[in-house]
């Protein structure tokens, strides 16, 4: 198999690469360079350029919005907007949620959100964790119970990201608590976010951003038209919707980049008067990432060279379990090497550094700051979309048949 990229290629890379360049407003560029997550504005303001120019939702097929691009040029776009590095098409909207309703929705729910979740008129979140239901999914205990044209949603959902920002939940709920086996009792249901009953509480992570929330219902009246695809197969759903949250994982762009910014930071920081970049040691330790990125790079290009569409797909592939368990290794080992290069800046706090009266913010080097709330940010890239060790059982199943 030839990875090369041909002529054509290239020149579309140079096409994306322009037009991001001339429409990417600087200031969420450079909230990026600095490894903070773009704000909500910027999001949404960034997805309506992309979906003016009709590339919001490549991976959609054309009938939908779709660019109708390879999957190599599909690849070539994510990454160039990884590489500038700009905003990505919100996932939940794009990844999740929109693949979801193609597969399985009806006219009507295709008609109504397939255009506003490419324009993110609607901000859509996950609800499929609960307390005691992660890697275990199918356990899962909030209930849908129904009530004539509704059904009555009670429960708890947690780990919600962003669901402070969003207009609409896609829910995994339980409808036959009855069934023998677990997931055949569980429905996949579109929620408004401003119905009443619905509680949103947030949970402030280690590095003290709010990203993630809990998420209750209580006696929550949901319109049975929002049901995707048949009652109690909701399953189906989840299983193709995970495998697509697990291809994207491997965000080889963004390590790209991060590994630029780990350059770059290993050349400002300095031992006996000379920056850490001209050490052996750090050297050696940039080029193991580098190779170990570009192997990545090689099994992504391979895997959707062979892939399918979104949409016309309802198998998961378990190749995406590799992307997902080696992209998430490496993005992981670039944070661990930019704290070795930050050395007792990365101890700081960043609201240390802007506290009042503090010297902080002039002690510390700009280049420092996003080292240590970016490396405990991405312990959440071995969690997220199934941990690791769970990435591990599939690939044991899948690959090797045990
Ligand atoms: C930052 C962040 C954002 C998230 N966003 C969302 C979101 O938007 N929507 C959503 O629905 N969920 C979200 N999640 C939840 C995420 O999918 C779960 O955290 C994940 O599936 C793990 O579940 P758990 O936290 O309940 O851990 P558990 O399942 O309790 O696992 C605890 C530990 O045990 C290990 N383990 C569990 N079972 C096995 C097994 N069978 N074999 C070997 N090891 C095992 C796990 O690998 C892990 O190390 C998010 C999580 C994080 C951290």
């Amino acid at each position: 198999m030839d990875l090369r990229f041909t002529a054509e290629e290239r020149a579309f890379r140079a096409e994306v690469r322009d037009f991001i360049e001339a429409n990417l407003p600087p200031e969420t560029r450079q909230r990026m360079i600095e490894g903070r997550v773009p704000t909500k504005a910027q999001t949404v303001a960034w997805q309506r350029i992309l979906n003016a120019r009709g590339w919001a939702v490549p991976d959609w097929p054309e009938e939908h919005g779709g660019t109708g691009w390879t999957a190599v040029q599909r690849y070539i776009f994510r990454e160039e907007l990884q590489q500038t590095p700009a905003p990505q098409p919100l996932g939940f909207n794009t990844n999740m949620i929109g693949p979801i309703i193609i597969a399985y929705g009806t006219e009507a729910q295709k008609q109504h959100f397939l255009p506003r979740i490419r324009n993110i008129d609607d901000w859509w979140c996950q609800g499929f964790s609960e307390p005691g239901a992660g890697s275990d999914l199918a356990s899962l205990k909030t209930r849908a119970v129904r009530d004539g044209d509704h059904y009555v949603v009670d429960g708890q959902k947690t780990w919600t990201t962003y669901a402070q920002h969003a207009d609409w939940i896609f829910c995994l709920v339980r409808t036959n608590p009855q069934a023998v086996k677990r997931q055949e009792g569980i429905s996949f249901l579109l929620i408004d976010m401003r119905s009443p009953g619905i509680t949103v509480r947030p949970i402030i992570t280690i590095d003290g951003g709010h990203e993630v929330n809990e998420v209750f219902f209580d006696n929550v009246r949901v319109p049975v038209s929002n049901l995707v695809g048949e009652e109690n197969r909701g399953w189906d759903c989840a299983k193709l919707l995970l495998g697509h949250e697990r291809t994207g994982a491997a965000r080889v762009g963004v390590s790209k980049e991060r590994l630029r910014r780990l350059k770059f930071m290993a050349g400002e920081a300095t031992e006996n008067g000379r920056p850490l970049i001209e050490q052996q040691r750090i050297r050696e330790k940039i080029v193991g990432i580098e190779v170990e990125l570009k192997a990545l790079e090689m099994t992504v290009l391979r895997v959707l060279a062979g892939g399918r569409r979104a949409g016309e797909s309802r198998q998961a592939d378990p190749a995406s379990s590799i992307l997902k368990l080696r992209g998430s290794e490496i993005a992981q080992s670039i944070t661990e090497l930019m704290m070795e290069v930050a050395g007792p800046y990365g101890l700081a706090a960043p609201g240390d550094a802007d506290a009042e009266g503090s010297n902080a913010p002039e002690l510390m080097p700009d280049w420092a700051r996003s080292a240590a709330p970016l490396y405990f940010n991405w312990r959440k890239l071995s969690i997220f979309g199934g941990t690791n060790e769970i990435q591990r059982q599939i690939m044991a199943k899948a690959f090797m048949g045990l």
